[in-house]
C-alpha cells in the first residue's frame, strides 16, 4: 500500500463509504492521510472530581463503581447513567443519551479519562455525554478530524489508524531538502506524518503539527516567488521617464499628496520603466488615497500611450473609481469609461468596440473587463482595487487581456506584515502609513444595546448640523431573510427614531443598477441616512458622512470593523462611529476595546490576526490562496518567519526549483488544488 492506493484498499471502506470520503477531497491513502486533525482532546493531565469546576470543561480520571440500567425518559429517549469514583473518594456521573454503544463499551471497574463539561454542584457532579479513553491507553491525545455526513469521528480515526499500520516507510518521501531540515530542525517526515495523528504525547504532536505546517507554508512561499520570478522573465512594457508630466499631474490635483503618496507614486513609475512588468501591491489604511496613486500610475500608462484597466469587486466601487478618475484625469485629455455588467447589450457592444479601437485610456469595471468579449487595444496596465476579493486567477486573466502589461494591487485592508509578504509573496509591496493632513481622528465609542436611544439621539443631532450617517443594520442568523431583515429594520428607523429624516437602504439582494441609485441619492445627499448591510464595507467614499453605528458589531471582526469605520472620516468634519454590542462577554469587550483605542489599521489587523487567527482574518477564503490543510498554520508566527526565511534560501539555490524536482511538485499540487478558482 502506497500513498497513491485508493482508500478502498483499508478493510471497512466500501463504494459507499469511499464516496462520502469524496466529499472531503480524500480519494487516496494519500489524501486520507493528509488529512490532518483540526485539534487534539488532551487526555493526559486529569484532575480530581473536587478540582474541576462546575460549568467548565474538564479532564477526570475516574474508576467505574456502578452502571444503573437503561432508562427510557419517553419515546425515542433512553438515559444512560453510569457512576465513577476517583481516587479521593469523590463521584461523578457520566450521563449519555441514547448510546447503548457507548455504554457497553465502558467495562465495570475499569479506570477511563473522561473529557467533557461538568455541570450539577458540589454535592454532586456530572458530565454530559463525555469524550473518554481508557487510562491506560498508548496514546492521550485523541485527534478530532473535520467531518461530512456518512464519516463519523470513530471511522475515520479507524481508518487513519489502519493506514498508518499498513503503509510501508518508503511510502513516505520528504519533499523537503536535507540542508533545510537541518537548519530549521524540523522533524522528520515520516514521524510527523505518523504522530500528527496518533501522536505519543502532547510535544510529539506538537512537533509533527509544526513540521506540516512549516511545508505547507514553504510551498506556498515558493508558489509565490516562482510566480515573482518567473513574471521578471517576461518582456513588458518598458515606458519612459516623465517628470514634467507628473508634475502637472500633481498640480492638477485639488490637494497635496501625501509623501506617502509621492513614494509611492516614484515606486510604481519607476517599475513601469523596466523591461519587465510592474508586479506591486500599495498597502494603504483606509483614506490614505489609494485611488489618486491609481490615477497617477494610470496617467503615467496614458502619457506613454498605453490603456488602463481598472477593477474593482463592485459596480458601486467601478462607478465611484470612474467618477473619481474623469474628474481628476479628463482635464488632462484622459478618456475615462466605466464596463459594467448592467450596461444595457447594444451600449456594452458599442463600448467594447471603442475600447478596442483605443478611444477609452482609462476603463474601470467589475468582472465584465475578464469577459470573452472585452478587448483592448494597447493594455499597459491593469489595476485590481480591494484586491482579497480577487483571486490570483482573476488577477492572471485581466493581465491576459494585454501583452504582459504592469499590474498593481489595491488592497483594502492594512494586514500584517508576515501575512502580506506569504499572502502577497509574488508582488513587490510599496506601503501608504500616513494619512492626508487634516484628517481628524474617528471617535469611536463600544456601547451595549441599551445606549441604542441615545446613540440614535447623537446621530439625529449630526444629520441636524447638515452632516450624513450610515447605520450598518443588524446581522441575521443564517438562512434568515437578509432583505426583509434590512427593508424591516429600516422601515421601523423611518417610523419611529428617524420620522422626518430622508433615508436611503443599501443591501446585497439589490440590483447594481438600485444600489448605484442609492449610493448616488447619498453621496448628492438627498439621502441624510444610508442604512446598509456590509456592502458598505469597501471603499465607499461620500466625505459629507461623519458618523456610523453598526448594529451586532461584536460579530464583526476587528479589520472589517476598522474598513466600515473608514466610511467616515474622509472629509474635514470631526466623525463618529459608534459600534453597539448586542451581547457582551469579556471577549467581546476586549475586542471593541481595542476598536475604541486605536485607528491605526496596521495596528488592528495585528490584533485581528492575534485574536483570530489567520484563518478567519481573511473570512471564507477571500484571499485568493490554496487552501491550508494545517488548519492554523498561518497563525503560528515563528513557523510563518522560519519558512520564509527557508523558502529565501531555496530560491537563491534555485529559483526554478529545478534542483529540488520533489518540492516542485509539492508546490505545483498545492496550486492545482482546485483552489483560486472558485474565487
Ligand atoms: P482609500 O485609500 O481608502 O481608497 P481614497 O483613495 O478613496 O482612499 O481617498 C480618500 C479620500 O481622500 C478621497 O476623498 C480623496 O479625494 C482624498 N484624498 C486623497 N489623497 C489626498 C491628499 N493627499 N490630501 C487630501 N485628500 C486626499
Ligand atoms: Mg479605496
Amino acid at each position: 500500500m502506497d500513498m497513491n492506493s485508493p482508500i478502498t484498499r483499508l478493510g471497512g471502506v466500501g463504494a459507499k463509504r469511499a464516496e462520502n470520503y469524496k466529499k472531503l477531497g480524500i480519494t487516496t491513502i494519500g489524501e486520507l492521510l493528509e488529512h490532518f486533525p483540526k485539534s487534539y482532546i488532551d487526555f493526559s493531565m486529569p484532575v480530581s472530581i473536587a478540582e474541576a469546576p462546575i460549568n467548565d470543561h474538564a479532564v477526570i480520571k475516574a474508576l467505574i463503581i456502578q452502571k444503573m440500567p437503561a432508562a427510557r425518559i419517553r419515546q425515542g429517549l433512553v438515559l444512560y447513567k453510569i457512576i465513577a469514583e476517583d481516587g479521593c473518594g469523590d463521584r461523578l456521573t457520566l450521563i449519555y443519551y441514547n448510546n447503548q454503544y457507548v455504554y457497553n463499551e465502558i467495562e465495570l471497574g475499569r479506570e477511563y479519562i473522561f473529557c467533557g463539561k461538568v455541570s450539577g454542584n458540589f454535592i454532586r457532579k456530572e458530565m454530559n455525554t463525555p469524550q473518554f479513553v481508557a487510562a491506560d491507553a498508548p496514546c492521550l491525545q485523541k485527534p478530532v478530524y473535520r467531518l461530512t455526513e456518512g464519516i463519523t469521528a470513530n471511522m475515520i480515526r479507524a481508518n487513519i489508524k489502519t493506514a498508518l499500520e499498513n503503509i510501508d516507510s518508503s511510502a513516505f518521501i520528504d519533499p523537503v531538502p536535507n540542508f533545510i531540515r537541518q537548519n530549521y530542525s524540523l522533524a522528520a517526515y515520516e514521524y510527523s506524518m505518523r504522530n500528527i495523528h496518533f501522536p505519543s504525547d502532547a510535544q510529539a504532536a506538537a512537533l509533527s503539527k509544526k513540521r506540516l505546517a512549516f511545508d505547507e507554508l514553504l510551498f506556498l512561499q515558493l508558489g509565490m516567488l516562482m510566480m515573482k520570478y518567473r513574471s521578471r522573465t517576461e518582456a513588458g512594457y518598458p515606458m519612459t521617464p516623465n517628470r514634467d508630466q507628473l508634475n502637472k499631474f500633481a498640480l492638477s490635483l485639488p490637494f497635496t499628496l501625501t509623501n506617502a503618496q509621492i513614494t509611492a507614486i516614484k515606486e510604481i513609475t519607476g517599475d513601469m520603466c523596466r523591461g519587465y512588468p510592474m508586479n506591486r501591491l500599495i498597502q494603504g489604511d483606509v483614506g490614505s488615497g489609494k485611488t489618486a496613486v491609481a490615477a497617477a500610475a494610470a496617467y503615467f500608462a496614458y502619457v506613454n500611450h498605453c490603456q488602463t484597466a481598472l477593477m474593482a469587486p463592485t459596480e458601486i466601487l467601478a462607478n465611484q473609481h470612474f467618477k473619481t478618475l474623469n474628474e481628476l484625469l479628463s482635464p488632462l485629455g484622459v478618456r475615462v469609461c466605466c464596463l459594467t455588467g448592467s450596461i444595457p447589450a447594444a451600449k456594452r457592444k458599442l463600448l467594447n468596440k471603442q475600447i478596442a479601437d483605443g478611444e477609452f485610456d482609462i476603463i474601470t469595471g467589475t468582472h465584465a473587463l475578464i469577459s470573452e468579449t472585452t478587448e483592448f487595444k494597447s493594455l499597459g496596465l491593469v489595476i485590481m482595487d480591494e484586491q482579497h476579493r480577487f483571486g490570483v486567477n482573476q488577477r492572471a486573466k485581466l493581465a491576459e487581456k494585454g501583452n504582459n502589461p504592469h499590474r498593481l494591487v489595491m488592497s483594502a485592508t492594512p494586514i500584517p506584515r508576515t501575512l502580506a509578504m506569504i499572502i502577497y509573496g509574488d508582488l513587490d509591496i510599496s506601503v501608504l502609513n500616513e494619512l492626508p493632513k487634516g484628517r481628524q481622528v474617528t471617535e469611536t465609542y463600544a456601547v451595549t444595546a441599551k445606549m441604542r436611544e441615545r446613540a440614535f439621539g447623537f446621530v439625529k443631532k449630526l444629520i441636524d448640523e447638515g452632516r450624513q450617517a450610515y447605520i450598518v443594520c443588524p446581522m441575521i442568523e443564517d438562512g434568515g431573510n437578509e432583505l426583509a431583515a434590512a427593508e424591516n429594520y429600516a422601515a421601523r428607523l423611518s417610523e419611529n427614531d428617524f420620522k422626518g429624516y430622508t433615508i436611503g437602504l443599501l443591501h446585497g439582494k439589490m440590483s447594481a443598477a438600485e444600489k448605484d441609485d442609492a449610493m448616488a441619492r447619498f453621496k448628492d445627499g438627498t439621502v441624510q441616512l444610508l442604512v446598509a448591510t456590509t456592502v458598505v464595507e469597501v471603499g465607499v467614499d461620500v466625505p459629507n458622512a461623519a458618523v456610523i453605528l453598526i448594529e451586532n458589531a461584536e460579530r464583526f471582526g476587528l479589520s472589517q470593523l476598522h474598513q466600515l469605520r473608514g466610511r467616515v472620516g474622509r472629509g474635514k468634519y470631526k466623525s463618529y462611529c459608534i459600534l453597539i454590542a448586542g451581547t457582551v462577554n469579556d471577549d467581546i469587550r476586549k475586542r471593541l476595546k481595542i476598536m475604541t483605542e486605536t485607528t491605526d489599521g496596521f495596528k488592528i489587523s495585528e490584533y485581528d490576526l492575534e485574536l483570530r487567527g489567520a484563518g478567519d482574518f481573511f473570512g471564507e477564503r477571500q484571499h485568493g490562496l490554496p487552501e491550508t490543510k494545517i488548519l492554523d498554520a498561518l497563525s503560528d508566527r515563528e513557523v510563518i518567519s522560519a519558512a520564509q526565511s527557508a523558502a529565501k534560501d531555496i530560491y537563491d539555490e534555485s529559483p526554478d526549483l529545478e534542483k529540488f524536482p520533489l518540492l516542485k511538485c509539492a508546490v505545483e499540487k498545492l496550486f492545482m488544488s482546485g483552489t483560486a478558482e472558485a474565487l
